[in-house]
Order: C-alpha cells, then sequence, then structure tokens
C-alpha cells in the first residue's frame, strides 16, 4: 500500500468544519505539528483556551476524517489551548513577499503570538544538530552553564521529544517540576540555572508517534505557562534532525538564532546543512556552527589524534559565510562529567574544555547584545 502522505491527511482535514466559524479547521490554520510515520498519523489542533472541552468533538471529527484515509493505522489528535487561531496574526508577508509562514512545511501554520511568549526572556537560542548522537546535548548544557559562569541568568529549556536527557545530565533525573496552582510549573533550579525539560513531563516509554503532537502543546505550555522570571538567556535543545516537528517548533519560538552542533564526519555528510536550511526557512539566523568531537584529546599522554578529518565543520563555515564558533575535542571528562550530573563547565571549570565553551558563550553573546536594533538583523551572518 502507498505511504500516506501530508497532502492526503491535509486534504481529509479541510473537510473538517470548526462550526462557530463554519470554515474548515485548514482555512482557519488550526492544525500544526503533523507527522507521518508508517502509516501513524499525529498533529495538534490549535483551539482557545477558553473552549477547550468544547472542542473535543472536533478533535474526533478530524481523527474520524483521516482514519478514513486508505493506509492510515492510526490518528491522533492532540488539542493545544494556547493561541486561539481567531487570535493569531493573519500570515505577514515575508522579505521575499511570500508568505512567511508556509515554511516549506504545508502545514496551517500562521505565524504564532510569538511576542508574549515568555517575555520576561531576552533571547532565545537553538541549539540543533542534523542528526543525533554528536553530542547536542552535552554541548547544549555546557554552553548554557558557560553562559551563566559569564554572568547571564540562564534557562535551558529541553526539548529534545526523541531523547530529553538534560534532567540527567544536570543531575535531576527522576525529578518533577513543582507546580503551585495545577496550571503553572515552577522551573527546576541547578547549577544556578533554571531548567525545564520534556523528560520531566513525558514517560519515556510514550509512543514516539505522540511525541511529536505532544511536543507543539507542551512546548508552548513550556513558554507560556512556567515561571522563568527574567533571563538573559534560553537555550532550547531541539530535537536532532531537520524534519517537520523540528521545523514546526523553529516556528513556534520566538528564536533569536540558532546554533548547529556537528562532528567533522557529519559536516562531510551535510547534515549540518540540512539544518542550517531548515533555519534558514524560517528566517531564523544561524550564527554559528560548533564542532564536537574534533579532535581525540588521549587523556593519559595528552596526545591530540585527528580521527575524524578535524577541522570539517570550520572550512565548512567558512563555505557557508557562518562563524565558526569553536572545536570541542572528544574526551573521556566531558561524557563522565555530563553523565554525573555536574557538566564539565561547573565540575572542571579551569579545564581548558570549560574555557572553550565559555568563548562559545562570550561570542554568541556579543552577537546577541550587539544585534539589539533588531533580533534578526545582524548583518554579516543573516542567511537569505
Ligand atoms: P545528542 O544530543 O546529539 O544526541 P549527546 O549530547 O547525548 O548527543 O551525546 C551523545 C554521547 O556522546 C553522550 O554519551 C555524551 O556524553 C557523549 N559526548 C558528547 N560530546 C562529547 C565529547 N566532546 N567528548 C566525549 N563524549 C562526548
Amino acid at each position: 500500500m502507498a505511504a500516506v502522505t501530508e497532502d492526503e491527511v491535509l486534504d481529509a482535514l479541510s473537510s473538517v468544519i470548526e462550526p462557530e466559524n463554519d470554515e474548515d479547521i485548514i482555512t482557519l490554520q488550526m492544525v500544526s505539528g503533523l507527522v507521518i510515520k508508517d502509516g501513524n498519523v499525529g498533529f495538534t489542533l490549535e483551539v482557545d483556551p477558553s473552549k477547550g472541552e468544547a472542542m473535543e468533538p472536533l478533535r474526533q471529527a478530524a481523527e474520524t476524517a483521516v482514519n478514513k484515509i486508505p493506509g492510515v493505522l492510526s490518528v491522533t489528535a492532540v488539542l493545544t489551548a494556547h493561541n486561539s487561531p481567531q487570535q493569531s496574526k493573519p500570515p505577514q508577508a515575508g522579505p521575499g513577499g511570500g508568505p512567511k509562514s508556509a515554511a516549506g512545511s504545508g502545514v496551517g501554520g500562521a505565524p504564532k503570538q510569538k511576542e508574549v511568549l515568555a517575555p520576561g526572556i531576552k533571547h532565545i537560542l537553538a541549539v540543533a544538530s542534523g542528526k543525533g548522537g554528536v553530542g547536542k546535548s552535552t554541548v547544549a548544557v555546557n554552553m548554557a552553564l558557560a553562559f551563566a559562569a559569564n554572568g547571564q541568568t540562564v534557562a535551558l529549556l529541553d526539548a529534545d521529544i526523541y531523547g530529553p536527557s538534560q534532567p540527567r545530565l544536570m543531575g535531576l533525573a527522576g525529578e518533577k517540576p513543582n507546580s503551585p496552582d495545577g496550571n503553572t510549573l515552577e522551573p527546576m533550579q541547578r547549577h544556578g540555572i533554571k531548567l525545564m525539560s520534556i523528560g520531566f513531563l513525558v514517560e519515556e516509554d510514550t509512543p514516539m508517534i505522540w511525541r511529536g503532537p505532544m511536543v507543539m502543546s507542551a512546548l508552548q505550555q513550556f513558554l507560556g505557562d512556567v515561571h522563568w522570571g527574567e533571563c538573559d538567556i534560553m537555550i532550547v535543545d531541539m530535537p536532532p534532525g531537520t524534519g517537520d516537528a523540528q521545523l514546526t517548533m523553529s516556528q513556534q519560538v520566538p528564536l533569536a538564532g540558532a546554533v548547529i552542533v556537528s562532528t567533522p564526519q557529519d559536516i562531510a555528510l551535510i547534515d549540518a546543512r540540512k539544518g542550517l536550511n531548515m533555519f534558514r526557512k524560517v528566517e531564523v539566523p544561524v550564527l554559528g556552527i560548533i564542532e564536537n568531537m574534533s579532535y581525540f584529546l588521549c587523556p593519559s599522554c595528552g596526545h591530540q589524534a585527528d580521527i575524524f578529518g578535524h577541522g570539517g565543520a570550520r572550512d565548512e563555515a567558512g563555505q557557508l559565510d557562518l562563524p565558526f564558533l569553536g572545536e570541542i575535542p572528544l574526551h573521556i571528562d566531558i561524557r563522565e562529567t555530563s553523565d554525573g550530573g555536574d557538566p564539565i563547565v561547573v565540575s572542571q571549570p579551569d579545564s581548558k574544555h570549560a574555557e572553550c565553551f565559555r568563548s562559545i558563550a562570550t561570542q554568541l553573546w556579543n552577537t546577541l547584545e550587539g544585534d539589539k536594533a533588531g533580533k534578526r538583523a545582524a548583518p554579516n551572518i543573516v542567511i537569505q
């Protein structure tokens, strides 16, 4: 049987009418976060928070419509009660005149009310990678701690739905955030920074197909319903890869910029380039590339071995006219300290590795702060 396509799902959903507006849910831009995997379909329906429960029949109607498509094995529609589509702004024209929100995903997608989410956070920075296992989470946590070491107030948001590892890296595995009123959440605190992770809320054995839709609503809630307070910077540990889930997330969070973590060999496989293109689609400037596991530093003799052909990311950054932010060696201390819940920036602040992370944080901070006139306007780094 032919694979279920996005167009088929959107087509089916365009037959579902929202009774109050008497228009279909695609026209009303209520659908987002569409994921299709082996005949399993998931998406979110964005509804007015005050009408959450009343929208249950609509959610069921959407599931039923998609279920009728030949080849569909399961459908999961999740209501997101954060932005009402009626309140959402109409699509804005991007610089090229095209709709800013189209972003290639074809999924509903008016720009969300980015301005009102987490107003106390000055800059939101995504840490992304073309694929998993390159050390994105390790780099994200150490960067967050490096910003704090440099004197900034920092929040870390773990949005890696496929492997939320920040609770473990921050020594908070198994803990749960407090909700004083049942609606809002207090961020966790450790090593002087605030943390919220999808890993605190989603059980580890939650089936994958649920995760895409869940994270869409969870991300908005993380920004809207967590008491972040005032923070200079929030680091978002993104899910690896460049698919629809990542794209939609990049659209939903008011990102000031993104950094891409890559190993030397992934640069060769141009995974990082895909990450770059994704952010380009959603008009988020890529502030630079970090090469992780750049070279092997022998813990006993200090010998440096370029196992993966060290320097690929620096060359690539040069070719793409992007800042190269730094190279982190493959070193047992980096892994062990993270696994122990005390990442190297806090547990070995005098090490060369910690210094490298602080230098990356300094460069990024200078870029972000130097860019006060417009969040996305730094002329030498915006890729159009
Ligand atoms: P990702 O988030 O990209 O999936 P992780 O940050 O979870 O990757 O890292 C994958 C594994 O590699 C972890 O065990 C981590 O401790 C280890 N690791 C990451 N960066 C380094 C490094 N520079 N040196 C040694 N081990 C590393």
